[in-house]
């Protein structure tokens, strides 16, 4: 009788461990299925915003394919939010909780490609989804709404809203989206962000500022009478390499960088206006801050070495991400459920090619799923206006495969994955997640308020303070 009562305990959890699908409880089944139902929607939208290649708040007919599939799928969309044309709320159900879901869909300027592993534009000068935007705004749009649809079938109560936020590659558009206070009532937001492997992930980013240093000199015939002439583009030159003396004397966590806009038009004129885009970035802001003040000091220093005029505009600064490690156990869970993403051998042999041709080892895609990381202090890496979310916000990171090993970020070769089945597949699976952990966040308040009750405990006393110039979104701005 023993005997049999442990092959049945055997049998019993043969079938447990092989049909792990079982662990999905029905409503998570339901989720699956919506993604699965509007896939080859939500790939036809992502490859159309792929080829587009819009960048910052140029963004139109991305925003509009986004908002109009939300639309018809029957969310109340308010479009041009928060002084941005391109910026839109999809909003559907009522009452709490109210769970949000963030979407991008700029791309890069000057790194347009083909959907092949090997480089080469698709639109000689173009932009290009370098950063996997195309991907990111749609996989968060067909989280909504298959979150969306277990509400429309009273499987689970509250309000889902899904944030079309344009611009982050540039200006950052979503500090304008905090500014107007679009995150007061929501409980807790999702984000992602297409990657090389698959994390829940539980790391901050680095806070930057961003300003535009101009010069203003004297024009003078760069032979006849120089003597006459003060040089803009000699303040420039001053400045950067101040910029670059200093960088022996920053902590290591510091970046800066600088984009030289206008250094002068010909070489037979002493220039009289130069321009250029200056960045600061650390992994806490208040880092930031005190090397953000040095460096435009040293805007006057070059300015009275020239004998010329200077003038610092603000463009705009970012927060670093406030991680919600809470937040990362739930979506950690549903990783674990889900498993990693299968490749078909084209694809692999596809992600060998995109690493040999950006010189890599040839490795292939990693879709592994790991342990949830211990959380850094100081994580390296870029930046992003989720940070300035994230302060006024519980919010929970994903990363999702979209690209092979290693591969360079910001390049053509993201551009290439991003637009075919390697970076589909990181899509589907990015919504997945993304709704499974929403819909756990629905079924149970009390996650809800541990993952809230971080977020209070991470943010402290620091009163949030945007780093953002008065008036309106910088939308006409070069
Ligand atoms: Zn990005």
């Amino acid at each position: 009788m023993k005997f049999k009562l442990l092959l049945m305990m055997v049998f019993c959890f043969t079938i447990f461990t092989s049909y792990g699908q079982q662990e999905i409880s029905k409503n998570k089944r339901a989720i699956l299925a919506s993604v699965e139902k509007h896939e080859a929607n939500l790939i036809e939208i992502s490859d159309e915003i792929w080829a587009l290649a819009e960048s910052a708040f140029e963004e139109n007919r991305s925003s509009e394919l986004l908002a109009d599939y939300a639309e018809k799928q029957g969310f109340k969309v308010e479009r041009g939010v928060a002084g941005m044309p391109t910026a839109f709320v999809a909003s559907y159900g009522s009452g709490s909780p109210v769970i949000s879901v963030l979407g991008e869909f700029d791309a890069l300027p000057g790194i347009s490609q083909k959907a092949q592993p090997t480089k080469d534009p698709l639109n000689e000068g173009e932009g290009g989804h370098g950063c996997g935007h195309n991907l990111f705004g749609t996989a968060s749009l067909g989280a909504a709404i298959a979150v969306k649809e277990l509400i429309e079938s009273g499987k689970i109560k509250g309000t889902v809203k899904f944030f079309g936020t344009p611009s982050e590659e540039k200006y950052f558009g979503k500090i304008w989206m905090v500014r107007e206070g679009l995150w007061n009532d929501v409980d807790v937001n999702i984000s992602w962000h297409p990657s090389a492997s698959i994390e829940a992930d539980v790391q901050s980013s680095l806070a930057l500022v961003d300003y535009k240093v101009e010069f203003f000199g004297q024009a003078a015939h760069a032979s006849a009478d120089p003597w006459n002439g003060r040089s803009a583009s000699d303040a420039l030159e001053l400045y950067t390499t101040g910029i670059n003396y200093y960088r022996e004397h920053v902590k290591p966590t510091v970046r800066m960088h600088y984009h030289i806009q206008d250094g002068g038009q010909v070489v037979n004129v002493v220039p009289d206006y130069a321009r250029l885009w200056m960045r600061v970035r650390d992994t806490k802001r208040s880092g930031m801050m005190a090397v953000y003040e040095r460096t435009m000091k040293m805007v006057e220093g070059a300015a009275i070495m020239a004998n010329v005029d200077f003038k610092i505009s603000l463009i705009s600064g970012i927060y670093e991400v406030l991680v919600n490690r809470e937040g990362g156990k739930i979506m950690q869970a549903n990783l674990e459920l889900l498993g990693p993403i299968e490749y078909t051998e084209e694809e692999i042999v596809f992600g060998k090619k995109i690493q040999e041709a950006t010189g890599k080892e040839l490795v292939g895609m990693d879709s592994v799923i790991k342990p949830l990381k211990e959380t850094k202090e100081h994580p390296g890496g870029g930046s992003t206006d989720v940070g300035d979310v994230s302060w006024n916000v519980a919010n929970i990171n994903l990363s999702v495969t979209t690209a092979p090993k290693d591969t360079p970020w910001h390049s053509w070769a993201v551009v290439a994955c991003g637009g075919m089945s390697i970076g589909h597949k990181g899509m589907s699976y990015a919504s997945k997640a993304m709704a499974m952990t929403m819909i756990d966040l629905f079924e149970n308040q009390n996650l809800v308020d541990k993952v809230k009750a971080e977020y209070v405990k991470r943010k402290g006393d620091e009163i949030y303070k945007a780093i953002i110039p008065d008036g309106p979104p910088p939308i006409n701005d070069d």
